[in-house]
């Protein structure tokens, strides 16, 4: 038994029972990581159920200056749910009781613990949709999501995840709860609490509910794979589809790299030779859209796509985005180690973009890898490596930051979905200057005045960098 646990343990099991406070090794070492970078052992695991437990969790640990890391599913690619300075971790994935829909208000209220699939489920017996559709939306949580502000294939068209918030239930780091916004999409009553814990990676409040706005779901779908000989010219491809007045709902791009570790993993029957593949799909009325699908076309051979696939039947769509859904577990079986980024650039720039991404792929000699949401600018270029290789972490950390400083210097940003977390603290100044970091560090203190909900992110510590060896 430690110290840590001598002190807090029979407090924390007086709020939650025995059986959900966790604080044996094996335990520890399950909610030491997440899909980033980095391990941190927490002192002690619980498993609030309601938002009452919630609520005297934060007032013992502000009380007694106890760090507190919430956690959904721990899939986050930033080290949002990384216990970096120990404590309790909060593991929120247990709340799940409550998703409701609600027709007649086009609304959905649900617990943190949800998953989302489970939501895009609900909404579609309904005849409804939640757009936001993150692709790890099978196994992340909806807490997750609100906390990072996640996105998706869809947030080209539909938006991201705070554009279908409309209410919450929090609880303050001083344990007090809190409801924002409500059911009504027009709502402009004092300071927008709502979008300010949406996309706060869990530093701002513990969220126990959300009410999401719903819509109606398209009648029709529609699909187009091209298959470029040049990645640029991919890029070139995209940008003219955007400026042609069509709207997809998502236009997604994976190049050589990602192509052929798709095909070494699970074969689809995806030309290897090719630059680079792009995957268009259109929602809407059916008319509408097979009118749009053949000007998605032309826009793709007249910028050199050698070939062109429009699914005709779901099964053919379902087909022509599995290689897609494949790629981020093909490229984790080339090495142990993927650092995964998701600059988004504006969408003139994609072209240059892919370009420069080349660049840096050659200057280091990584393996880098380029897929991603290429429709609203927002990429994934992916670094598989070793970590036990510590020359090859190295230049991993100089392309990282060639990276961010490429998105700035395009105009674009640090993070389109994946949140600044440990992983890009260090860069934050790059994008928003001294002056802007400051005044986000005030929200800061002024919601968690003893620095005790999910202390060490979005925020670097002085002369921080980012490290990735064992030095
Ligand atoms: C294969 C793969 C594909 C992915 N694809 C996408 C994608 O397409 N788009 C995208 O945006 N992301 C994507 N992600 C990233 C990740 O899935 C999302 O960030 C997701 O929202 C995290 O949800 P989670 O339940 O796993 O949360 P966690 O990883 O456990 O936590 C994420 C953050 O949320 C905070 N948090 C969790 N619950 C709460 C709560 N109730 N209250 C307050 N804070 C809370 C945590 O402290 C942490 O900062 C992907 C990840 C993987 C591994």
């Amino acid at each position: 038994m430690t110290a840590f646990l001598d002190t807090h343990l029979q407090p924390l099991r007086d709020i939650f029972g025995e059986a959900r406070v966790l604080w044996q090794a094996h335990d520890l070492v399950s909610y030491s990581f997440d899909a980033s970078f980095g391990s941190y052992l927490p002192d002690v695991v619980v498993q609030p159920l309601t938002t009452d437990e919630v609520s005297r969790l934060m007032k013992y640990a502000n009380r007694h200056l106890v760090p507190v890391t919430p956690r959904g599913h721990s899939t986050c690619l930033s080290g949002g749910p990384l216990p970096v300075r120990g404590g309790i971790v909060a593991d929120m994935s247990r709340m799940n009781r409550t998703l409701t829909v609600d027709r007649e208000d086009l609304v959905a209220v649900v617990s943190p613990g949800v998953l989302t699939a489970a939501i895009h489920e609900a909404a579609e017996r309904e005849g409804l949709m939640y757009p936001p559709d993150p692709s790890s939306s099978q196994v992340s949580t909806i807490g997750g999501n609100l906390a990072e502000n996640s996105g998706g294939p869809r947030g080209l068209k539909y938006g991201v995840t705070k554009d279908y918030v409309i209410g919450l239930e929090i609880v303050t780091p001083e344990g007090e709860i809190v409801r924002t916004g409500g059911r009504t999409v027009k709502n402009v009553t004092g300071y927008d609490l709502t979008k300010l814990i949406v996309g706060s990676e869990g530093t701002l409040a513990i969220i126990t509910e959300a009410t999401l706005r719903l819509i109606p779901k398209p009648q029709a779908t529609e699909t187009l794979m091209a298959v470029f000989d040049d990645l640029v010219a991919s890029g070139r491809a995209i940008s003219a589809i955007l400026a042609s007045g069509i709207l997809p709902a998502k236009i997604e791009i994976m190049d050589q790299a990602s192509i052929v570790a798709v095909e070494n993993f699970e074969p689809c029957g995806l030309p290897r030779d090719a630059e680079a593949i792009v995957l268009v799909e259109l929602d809407g009325h059916p008319a509408a859209i097979r009118d749009e699908i053949d000007r998605v076309r032309q826009s793709c051979e007249q910028y050199g796509a050698r070939e062109v696939r429009v699914a005709r039947t779901a099964a053919e769509r379902n087909e022509l985005w599995r290689g897609r859904k494949l790629v981020s577990p093909a490229i984790a079986r080339i090495k142990p180690t993927k650092i995964s980024e998701d600059i988004t650039v504006p969408k003139s720039k994609i072209p240059l973009a892919f370009q420069r991404l080349k660049e840096i792929r050659e200057r280091y000699g990584l393996h880098l890898v380029i897929f991603g949401h290429a429709g609203d600018g927002n990429l994934h270029p992916n670094i598989v490596a070793d970590k036990r290789d510590q020359g090859e972490m190295r230049r991993v950390e100089s392309a990282v930051a060639d990276i961010f400083a490429l998105a700035i210097e395009l105009g674009g940003t640090l993070s389109g979905e994946h949140g600044i977390g440990t992983m890009k603290a260090p860069f934050l100044e790059l994008e928003l200057g001294a002056v802007g970091v400051e005044m986000m560090r005030r929200i800061k203190r002024s919601w968690d005045p003893n620095d005790i909900l999910n202390p060490g992110k979005i925020f670097a510590e002085p002369g921080q960098r980012l490290v990735l060896t064992d030095e």
